[in-house]
């Protein structure tokens, strides 16, 4: 039976329909886990203000979120469109000037990077996520590239491009992305999640602009190019190289084709369960609730089975951005990765999780399997860094994960992983079952039915020694 605890986690971009102190209080109340702020849209001002709200709605629910900073990454956008509209009709010849200031209304556009410098003769153009498709007939300038439109349909100011057989020869993180990234240091986020991931390096890269920086942030590597899911073995060094990996599914739908899709998320998250990274599971989950209050079977079913495939994070985008039914969405969510978590098992894996230390997985295998064996109500992990609740949660034990660390940044971070619950207490060795004791008297960890006691098994190392080297039973009289 569900004591209501809920193992994978949610995280919901947060955006105009979510622009309110109330409705962010509300999210988070009804089980929203994480947010994520997309710098491809709105202003530092407003950002801001999600913060604030974000760490003031956590507080007062005694609960640790994760704050992400999406970095808008090398996506190349139009510029201003005359009007906000522009007609596009078949066979039209449309020029993107990256000189032109202002459009007049015809079909030279304004375009915020200078494709002439990157694009060949013949490589497919898509604007708009892929409503309107074009090849690349000529070079016109040092600035200027002609297309042809191959269908029908309309533009607006900023829509976005996806260009899947150019080759941006590495230059992933443009200015905007750097002047995003130094403002968000200085700020708060748990996260920065990487978008166009290429390959392993870039990560590395990235990671040294945060070390530099002396930001503590763990990254995200989104996977949406074609580069990124050319082999296995080249996505199995991306998925080692990052902390988080989030299956972009509406970018890489265009960038490799949607028939794709499924198969990569099977795959990320498998290797993410094997290395002992949280995997993300992005995009579309519950897209018909941009406009109704209900979702699709089909959407109950996409979220029903990343839940079963062991995700640790379902996200949605639109639907809590800019849709009408922000919280009914979350709502929804919650509902079926509630009522999944106690009808089906997650698939097993192949490979154990090897988060890179092998003492701290063999600790955390054994403690998963006692929890099991004398069914215990709660795994406790006394962890510093995260490691251990991390190598932990790679179990996907099936019975709630409650961490406690001394350090706030490690509690947030801890939020995105699935099965766990973060507290942040003073360390003291005992600060495990001083925990467990805490949650049984304010009633948060409950007896199984039937039971006098609460029975956990406390996980935790020799803090002057470091790692994990103890797995203790404990039992709490009610
Ligand atoms: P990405 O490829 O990074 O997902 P996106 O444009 O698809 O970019 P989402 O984060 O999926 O953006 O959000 C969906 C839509 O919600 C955006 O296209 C935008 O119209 C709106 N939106 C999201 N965040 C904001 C924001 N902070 N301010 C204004 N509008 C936003
Ligand atoms: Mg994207
Ligand atoms: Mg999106």
């Amino acid at each position: 039976m569900s004591n209501l605890f809920k193992r994978t986690k949610t995280l919901a971009t947060i955006g105009p329909a979510t622009d309110s102190e109330e409705m962010i209080d509300q999210l988070i109340a009804a089980g929203l886990d994480n947010c994520r702020l997309n710098f491809s849209h709105g202003t530092y001002e407003k950002m801001d203000e999600f913060i604030g709200w974000i760490r003031k709605a956590a507080d007062k629910y005694g609960r640790h979120v994760a704050i992400v900073q999406d970095l808008q990454g090398p996506k190349i956008r139009l510029g201003q469109i005359k009007d906000n509209y522009l007609d596009i009709n078949e066979g039209d010849d449309i020029i993107l000037d990256y000189a032109l200031k202002e459009h007049d209304g015809g079909l030279t556009l304004p375009v915020q990077y200078n494709l002439a410098a990157k694009v060949k003769v013949g490589d497919p153009v898509y604007i708009f996520d892929g409503k309107i498709r074009t090849h690349v007939q000529e070079i016109l300038s040092d600035t200027a590239i002609r297309l042809t439109a191959e269908n029908k349909g309309f533009v607006n100011s900023n829509k976005g491009l996806n260009l899947p057989d150019t080759d941006f020869g590495g230059d992933i993180f443009p200015e905007k992305d750097i002047r995003d990234l130094d403002w968000g240091v200085s700020r708060d986020f748990d996260y920065v999640a990487l978008s166009f991931i290429q390959k392993a390096e870039d990560i590395c890269t990235f990671r040294r602009m945060l070390d530099e920086r002396g930001s503590q942030a763990k990254i995200i590597a989104k996977i949406e190019t074609k580069n990124a899911v050319m082999n296995d073995e080249h996505l199995e060094e991306i998925v080692k190289a990052a902390d988080a990996i989030m299956v972009a599914r509406g970018d890489m739908g265009y960038e490799v084709g949607a028939e794709i899709v499924p198969i990569i998320q099977r795959k990320l998250i498998r290797m993410c369960r094997e290395h002992a990274k949280v995997c993300i599971v992005a995009t579309q989950t519950m897209s018909t609730m941009v406009d109704n209050p209900m979702p699709t079977r089909a959407e109950v079913s996409d979220v029903a089975n990343a839940v079963i495939q062991g995700a640790d994070v379902v996200m949605t985008s639109e639907e809590t951005a800019m849709g009408k039914y922000p919280l009914e969405t979350i709502k929804e969510i919650c509902n079926v990765i509630n009522y999944v978590q106690d009808h089906a098992e997650i698939t097993p894996i192949p490979q154990d999780p090897q988060s890179g230390t092998p003492d701290y997985d063999a600790i955390a295998e054994a403690a998963a399997k006692i929890a099991a064996h004398v069914e215990a109500d709660a795994i406790i992990c006394q962890t510093a860094s995260g490691r251990t609740a991390r190598a932990m949660s790679a179990q996907r034990p099936a019975l709630p994960i409650y961490s406690v660390t001394p350090n706030e940044r490690v509690a947030n971070q801890l939020s995105l992983f699935y099965g766990n619950r973060a507290y942040v207490r003073e360390f003291s060795p005992e600060f495990g079952f001083d925990l467990a004791k805490e949650l049984v008297e304010n009633g948060t960890l409950t007896p199984r039915s039937g039971r006098k006691h609460v029975e956990v098994v406390i996980v935790s190392g020799d803090r002057d020694v470091a790692g994990t080297d103890t797995i203790r039973l404990r039992r709490i009289s009610i």
